[in-house]
């Protein structure tokens, strides 16, 4: 595709997203602007339905929302409130993980650096992403399957991993589209560019889009 395109791709996809169900994570960032519940939201996400997520993060935050609140909580307790998330025992103790180092390290402050966070435990490139643009709205690209995998089917780039995809990205995507491009795409993928068969036939963005590596469609 064109790269200039991509101003009408986005200006396309941002106009349909309010038909669409707002993706977990953008919409605690939309309800509290609490960068500890994104990022403790994210954490629960990862493998998980929004669905199952979204009950998960309102049980946990009505028994704890700050770190020092959180760390008062047993893992047993964090376990019971977040079942069934995916890998519920691993990001109970995750979560119990982060808030001591928020508390002994970072002030009780979520750090807003990419580099900091990464250090956290169980915090990777997508959660550390999101935590930036969503919770203090700083550029950042977030770059999970969703970015990555429709991305490269435009033809907009043409990378192996989410992690290239976010490198280039970040050379070649205007900076003011960076915080918003994480939550299009994810809403677009669920809905329409799904990973297996996407509904192209029905795609808002259809004419603008090379369809690299789509065999079968609906
Ligand atoms: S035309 Fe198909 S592959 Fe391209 S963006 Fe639309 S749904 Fe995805």
């Amino acid at each position: 595709m064109k790269a200039d395109n991509i101003h009408k791709i986005v200006r396309i996809l941002a106009s349909q997203t309010p038909k669409w169900d707002v993706p977990i994570v953008t919409l605690v960032a939309e309800t509290s602007n609490d960068p500890f519940k994104v990022l403790i939201s994210t954490v629960l996400s990862l493998r998980t339905k929004d669905e199952t997520t979204s009950e998960a993060s309102k049980r946990l935050f009505k028994l704890a929302d700050n770190p020092s609140d959180m760390l008062g909580l047993t893992e047993k307790e964090i376990i019971k409130a977040i079942y069934p998330v995916g890998f519920y025992k691993t990001k109970a103790k995750n979560i119990r993980s982060i808030c001591h180092d928020l508390l002994s390290k970072y002030g009780s402050k979520v750090p807003d650096e990419i580099d900091e966070l990464l250090k956290l435990k169980g915090v990777g490139r997508k959660t550390a992403n999101l935590v930036v643009t969503l919770g203090y709205n700083k550029p950042g690209i977030c770059v999970d399957t969703h970015v990555h995998r429709i991305s490269n089917r435009l033809g907009y780039i043409k990378t192996k991993t989410p992690d290239e995809t976010e490198t280039v990205l970040r050379k070649k995507l205007p900076e003011k589209y960076w915080v918003d491009y994480n939550s299009l795409l994810v809403s677009f993928g669920q809905h329409l560019c799904r990973p297996i068969s996407p509904f192209c036939s029905r795609c808002p963005i259809e004419k603008y889009c090379d369809r690299v590596g789509v065999i079968k469609s609906r």
